[in-house]
């Protein structure tokens, strides 16, 4: 019983038929097994597209571009991943999400991400004061500031200046976006790193309104009054490859 999320393009497409025309077991909208073809961003708008179900289901990556984080497989290895399917003889990684609540006068939303949140403002600067856990640390001053699981290190985490981290190291990194450093305002300035039982809070002075990404979805929020985020025990369950480990693909995709 397995389900298909597929990148718009032509070779991806290709696969999928390839896929489908192997497995004799049906389609259906509530899967255990869903095969995304394409990128990590295809995992993300699967996981996305089946949250009511995420604890349910098993994902297989089969990347059609270059390197997937998320993705194990690829037009090579199809026919051993398609065995192991049936013969139920793979192996499964579980990637901690990241959960959050966001305030606004009148309601409270609550995401999740497996890569990132992200709250910014491109126009005006932002003001936040950042509490960890109840203690107040620092008032920050800029773009914005992201929130990354270990397995979203890789993301846009990395490319703002945040440390990779292995994915079984429990834990959420917090990375500004062009924090104004000066002799009136001062953040940490690095990326923090911190321990899976940390929760994050994030308090304006007043109602303001942000663009509030998770992973690769965005929404414009008005008037946010609180924000908070941790690591969550819930996992996203990917099937790997044994002979492509973690460091691997860091050592394939950035040296
Ligand atoms: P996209 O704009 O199409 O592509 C963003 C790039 O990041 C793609 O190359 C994507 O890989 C890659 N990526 C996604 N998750 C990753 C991970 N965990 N580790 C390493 N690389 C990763 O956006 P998208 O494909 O929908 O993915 C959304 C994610 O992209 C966001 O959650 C964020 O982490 C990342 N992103 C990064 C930047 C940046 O670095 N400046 C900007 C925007 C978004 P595939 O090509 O395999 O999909
Ligand atoms: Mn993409």
């Amino acid at each position: 019983m397995f389900a298909t999320v597929v990148k718009n393009d032509l070779v991806s497409k290709r696969i999928e038929k390839k896929l489908k025309d192997r497995l004799s077991i049906g389609e259906t909208n509530t899967p255990k097994i869903v095969f995304c073809i394409g990128g990590d961003g295809t995992i993300l708008r699967a996981i996305h597209k089946y949250s009511d179900i995420l604890d349910d289901i098993i994902i297989f990556g089969i990347h059609t571009g270059h390197l997937g984080f998320f993705m194990d497989f690829n037009e090579k290895n199809l026919d051993n991943m398609i065995d192991s399917v049936i013969n139920e003889s793979f192996e499964v990684h579980g990637f901690n999400i990241a959960e959050a609540e966001l305030k606004t006068k009148n309601k409270t939303f609550t995401y999740f991400a497996l890569n990132e949140f992200q709250l910014i403002k491109v126009d005006r600067v932002i003001v936040l004061d950042v509490y960890i856990d109840d203690k107040k640390f620092e008032t920050f001053r800029g773009t914005g500031l992201c929130f990354s699981t270990p397995g979203g290190s890789t993301g846009m985490n990395r490319s703002l200046g945040g440390a990779i981290v292995d994915p079984d190291l429990h834990s959420i990194q917090l990375t500004e976006l062009a924090s104004i450093n000066s002799n009136a305002y001062r953040t940490i300035g690095s990326s923090l790193i911190l321990g899976r039982d940390r929760t994050l809070h994030l308090k304006p002075e007043a109602p303001i309104d942000v663009d509030f990404c998770y992973d690769h979805l965005t929404m414009n929020i008005r008037g946010m009054i609180e924000f908070s985020c941790s690591l969550s025990d819930r996992k996203v369950r990917i099937a790997y490859n044994k002979n492509n480990p973690f460091f691997e693909r860091v050592k394939q995709a950035f040296l």
